[in-house]
C-alpha cells in the first residue's frame, strides 16, 4: 500500500512538474518528453517517477547532459507526501505549491494568484478571529516585502494559503522553521534572489508530516 501511495505521489509531482516546465518554456502540452539539450525522445522507462533518475544516471542517454537532481528530490518528497497525507486540501495545496516552485525556480516569478480562489475555497470554516489574523499577516507581508526587498510579492498569496490549510501550532512552526531554512540558505549561497517557493513548499511537507506524529 504504501509503495502504491509513493508511485502515485511521486507520478503527480512528475506530472505537475512537466506541465509546469512545458508552460514556462512554451511547449505544447501534448507529446513525449524529450531531452532538454538534444531534445531526443526520452526512452519511457527513464521517465518513471523518482528510479529513472537512477536508471539514467543522472544523464540523458543520447547527449550524455545532466538531468536535474531536484526533480528526482521533488519525487521522492511529494510521494513520502503522499503516504502522510490527511486530505485533499493538503494534496491540492502541496501541487499548487510545487508547481509555483518550478516556475520560481525557471524565472524567480510565479502565477502565484491561482492560490487565490483556494484560499477563498479553504477560507469557509474560519471564525472572526481568524480573519482578522488573516487580514494582519497579509499588511504584515506586504509591509516586509516592501521594507526589506528580500521576499517577492508573489510569494504572499502562497503564505497566506498555507496559513488557511494550517491550524494555528502548524503554522507558528512552519514560520520557525521557515526563518532557519532561509537564513542557512542565504548564508550558504549570499545570493539575495533566491526562489522562495521551492523553500516554501519543503516547509509546508516537512511541517504536515511531522505534526501527524
Ligand atoms: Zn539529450
Amino acid at each position: 500500500m504504501f509503495i502504491f501511495l509513493f508511485f502515485l505521489g511521486s507520478s503527480l509531482a512528475s506530472f505537475t512538474i512537466c506541465i509546469a516546465y512545458r508552460i514556462n518554456h512554451n511547449i505544447p502540452l501534448n507529446g513525449f518528453s524529450v531531452c532538454d539539450a538534444c531534445e531526443e525522445t526520452i526512452n519511457p522507462i527513464y521517465l518513471l517517477p523518482f528510479f529513472g533518475w537512477f536508471l539514467a544516471f543522472g544523464k540523458c542517454k543520447k547527449c550524455f547532459s545532466k538531468i536535474p537532481f531536484k526533480y528526482c528530490f521533488y519525487e521522492l518528497f511529494l510521494g513520502i507526501f503522499f503516504i502522510f497525507i490527511s486530505d485533499w486540501k493538503i494534496l491540492l495545496v502541496g501541487l499548487c505549491l510545487l508547481f509555483l516552485a518550478e516556475e520560481d525556480t525557471f524565472n524567480l516569478e510565479s502565477s502565484s494568484w491561482i492560490c487565490l480562489p483556494l484560499i477563498f475555497l479553504f477560507y469557509g470554516n474560519f471564525k472572526e478571529l481568524n480573519t482578522a489574523l488573516l487580514i494582519s499577516l497579509f499588511i504584515f507581508l506586504y509591509a516586509t516585502t516592501v521594507l526589506f526587498e528580500k521576499m517577492g510579492v508573489g510569494d504572499i498569496p502562497v503564505i497566506v494559503l498555507i496559513f488557511v490549510v494550517f491550524n494555528e501550532i502548524q503554522f507558528i512552526y512552519f514560520l520557525f522553521l521557515l526563518s532557519i531554512i532561509m537564513l542557512l540558505a542565504f548564508m550558504y549561497t549570499k545570493n539575495h534572489r533566491l526562489p522562495m517557493i521551492p523553500f516554501l513548499l519543503i516547509t509546508f511537507i516537512f511541517v504536515h508530516v511531522v505534526c501527524l506524529f
